[in-house]
């Protein structure tokens, strides 16, 4: 298999707020086709980045490079990209169709094909019949459907998107995460989606890019990312780890907890060290029953969530979050004692100077 074109280059970005350090020298190679999703928390860059990309936004320093030619100075509409951001807001005095077929107008599109493609992505976007109301007559989350079928009209170069599904309800939000995603598949498009949440990211990205403070932290597939985060914010930030300071044995085994529960490190004896573990990873048994290496600790909550049950257990100074299948636990009582393990091949171990 020949390796993916690079369709967009980041080189060495940097973007200062006063003494903020929005982006600090970030560099990201985009493939052609790949769906990028930036993710962080609040005030870790990600919009900055997608502005800059945009064009709306002016670094301090850094290269773009679309298909190897320097987009670097050109302005927002000199670049040919498809943009569903909140500040591009529908033209409010137009109709859903006449805003959906406003770049096409602009390309000489008749109305007939205009009307075509107006239909085939109002389809898409699960909102058929609605081409000819006005945009004002519409909700929140259907502006931003109608917003994501205009940015498609014409092809674009790029796709971007920040937080394009913010104001859909849970359901709603979860079909078209899925539609968004074959959407992009089905139009090839490269595309750079923003979001804090990271169930949407893993749902639509080919590879995701975590941020802190101005900095990317790992840029890895979804699956990747989740096994092997990079450091302890990663681990942290998806997918709810406990943290737990550690230390390593001569042999390997990393004591947590004051004893040894299962997970190993190939660090230097004596290493202080974070141990993340997520909370589906803690294994609970009932005291007594208990065959690995285990300590014994107190529950504190207990909730069943219908597929799962969540449970927090108190082990000396940490307070553990479980979530677990088994369905004995969801009968456990707060003020029991419970064995924890874990399981090694699952958790992540990292300097302690890197948490
Ligand atoms: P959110 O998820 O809350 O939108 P974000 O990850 O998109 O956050 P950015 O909006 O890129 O973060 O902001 C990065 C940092 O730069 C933040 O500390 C923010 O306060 C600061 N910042 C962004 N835009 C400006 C501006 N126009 N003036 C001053 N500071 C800014």
């Amino acid at each position: 298999m020949s390796a993916p074109t690079s369709h967009l280059e980041i080189r060495s970005l940097t973007k200062r707020f006063g003494a903020v350090d929005a982006l600090a020298d970030v560099d990201l190679t985009i493939a052609r086709g790949e769906f990028v999703c930036l993710l962080g928390p609040s005030g870790c860059g990600k919009t900055t980045l997608l502005r800059i990309i945009a064009g709306f936004e002016k670094a301090d320093r850094g290269q773009l490079l679309l298909e190897g030619k320097d987009i670097t100075e050109l302005a927002p509409h000199q670049r040919g990209f498809g943009m569903v951001f909140q500040s591009l807001a529908l033209f409010p005095h137009m109709t859903v169709a006449e805003n959906i077929g406003y770049g096409m107008k602009l390309r000489g599109a008749g109305a007939a094909q205009r009307r075509r493609r107006v239909e085939e992505l109002l389809e898409v976007v699960q909102l058929p019949a609605i081409a000819d109301r006005p945009v004002a007559a519409l909700s929140g989350g259907q502006r931003q459907r109608v917003a994501i079928a205009r940015a498609l009209a014409v092809p674009p170069q790029l796709f971007l998107l920040d937080e394009p599904l913010s104001a859909l309800d849970a359901q709603l939000r979860d079909s078209m995460q899925i539609e968004l995603r074959q959407l992009q598949q089905r139009f090839g498009v490269t595309t750079v989606v923003v979001t804090h949440d990271q169930t949407e990211a893993m749902m639509l990205a080919d590879r995701l890019v975590v941020m802190k403070q101005g900095r990317l932290q790992q840029c890895d597939t979804p699956t990747e990312v989740y096994r092997r985060p990079a450091n302890a914010f990663v681990a942290e930030f998806l997918g709810a780890a406990n943290l737990l300071p550690g230390v390593v044995q001569a042999d390997g085994a990393v004591n947590v907890l004051g004893a040894h529960v299962g997970a190993s490190s190939r660090l230097a004896a004596g290493s202080a060290v974070t141990l993340a573990v997520r909370a589906e990873d803690v294994r609970l048994q009932a005291v007594g029953s208990a065959s690995a290496p285990h300590v014994v600790g107190d529950i504190e909550f207990v909730r069943d969530l219908g597929p799962l049950a969540e449970l927090i257990v108190r082990c000396g100074d940490e307070r553990l979050r479980c979530r677990s299948a088994d369905a004995p636990l969801r009968e456990a009582r707060v003020g029991q004692k419970i064995a924890v393990h874990f399981d090694a091949q699952r958790c992540s171990v990292f300097p302690a100077a890197h948490a």
